[in-house]
């Protein structure tokens, strides 16, 4: 009986993490061996409506792939919000576009979570991926640096093997990196832009995972950043929205090839997200200005909403979560 009580309390403390305050278990009550856990302190809710800015916010276009630094607000990432529980305590992800966005609040997050993480970026985007290199050192974790264009086979498959020397294995790949450009009419959509869209979206995810397959463990988790583009596409993102038709259908298809490997594959779909990738050609100006008022909570989210989820289909506790798409989008979209 004393053995039970023993392992089921160290469970339920691993099962927590390592930085929760206090835990306290009770004794084993009714006679069976299901001990209640106690916390201190409530915890707190906020009302979404009036947690981040709402527009209309100033017209501040920046050219491609732009700073999120330079923002006005800048993107919120968690940067002093994200609280880590030790769930990625060891493992090692690499992270495209973790300079800023989705991929810096997914950066925070893990290494707050116990993770060492390489970010890639472009390489005008140093100066945001400096600040993510500067937050994940502050965690005691190691931080990978690895600039360089995604739209070339040769420099997806260095990255891989300069995250995977860096950090000492591979088992979280985050593909998030994405380019965006909007264009009212597919008769103004160049042949390079097409190609630009396809590559960054659609084939650097492809050559990264097939470099680095070999080398992920069972257990590895893949994930795609998808949109709600891929279900509702607007009319003037006709490229873009089909890469991300893409992703969504690469996650379901790959997570069937390799979920008798033990790895997952799943994706996020986010809805209006306030990033440099809207102020630096993804959405017109009108609409960057009042970006976000037609969700359900009258404003764009914000990438630290949505780093929780990252962390949720990364984590070994979401071990039959695979071929997911979870979206985060404010009310409206899909899924
Ligand atoms: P972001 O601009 O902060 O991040 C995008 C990143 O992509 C850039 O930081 C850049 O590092 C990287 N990138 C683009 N082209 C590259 C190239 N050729 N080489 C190397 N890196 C390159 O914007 P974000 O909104 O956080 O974007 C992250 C992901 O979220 C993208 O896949 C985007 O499509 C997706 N998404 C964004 C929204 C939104 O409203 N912001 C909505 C749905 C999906
Ligand atoms: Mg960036």
């Amino acid at each position: 009986m004393e053995d039970n009580h023993k392992m089921s309390r160290r469970q339920v403390v691993a099962g927590l993490g390592t930085t929760l305050a206090a835990v306290a278990v009770s004794p084993v009550f009714g006679g069976t061996n299901i001990e209640k856990t106690t916390y201190e302190g409530a915890a707190k809710i906020s009302d979404p409506t009036t947690l981040h800015p709402k527009p209309p916010f100033k017209s501040q276009p920046q050219p491609w792939p732009g700073l999120q630094s330079k923002m006005d607000p800048v993107p919120d990432c968690g940067e002093t919000s994200y609280k880590g529980s030790g769930r990625l305590m060891g493992r090692k992800a690499l992270i495209t576009g973790g300079d800023s966005g989705m991929g810096r609040a997914a950066a925070i997050a893990y290494a707050r979570e116990g993770a060492d993480v390489a970010i890639n970026y472009y390489p005008t985007e140093e100066q945001d991926a400096q600040e993510v290199i500067a937050l994940i050192k502050k965690e005691g974790r190691k931080a990978i640096a690895i600039p360089g264009d995604l739209r070339s086979e040769e420099f997806c498959k260095q990255l891989v093997h300069k995250a995977i020397d860096g950090l000492g294995g591979l088992d979280i790949i985050v593909n998030n990196a994405g380019r965006q450009q909007s264009i009212n009419s597919i008769v103004d959509v160049t042949t390079e832009e097409f190609d630009a869209t396809m590559k960054t979206n659609i084939y650097a995810p492809f050559w990264i995972i097939r470099e680095a397959l070999p080398h992920l463990p069972p257990g590895a988790a893949i994930i795609g950043t998808t949109s709600e583009q891929a279900y509702d596409p607007s009319p003037d993102l006709y490229a873009y929205a089909q890469t991300k038709a893409a992703t969504m259908n690469y996650v379901k298809s790959l997570a069937k090839q390799l979920g008798p490997k033990g790895i997952r594959v799943n994706g996020v779909a986010p809805g209006p997200i306030w990033t440099a990738l809207q102020i630096s050609g993804g959405a017109q100006p009108e609409k960057q200005q009042m970006f976000g008022s037609w969700t359900m909570l009258g404003r764009p989210g914000q990438p630290a909403e949505l780093a929780s989820i990252y962390v949720q289909l990364a984590a070994a506790d979401a071990s039959f979560a695979s071929g997911q798409v979870y979206g985060s989008s404010g009310g409206v979209g899909q899924p």
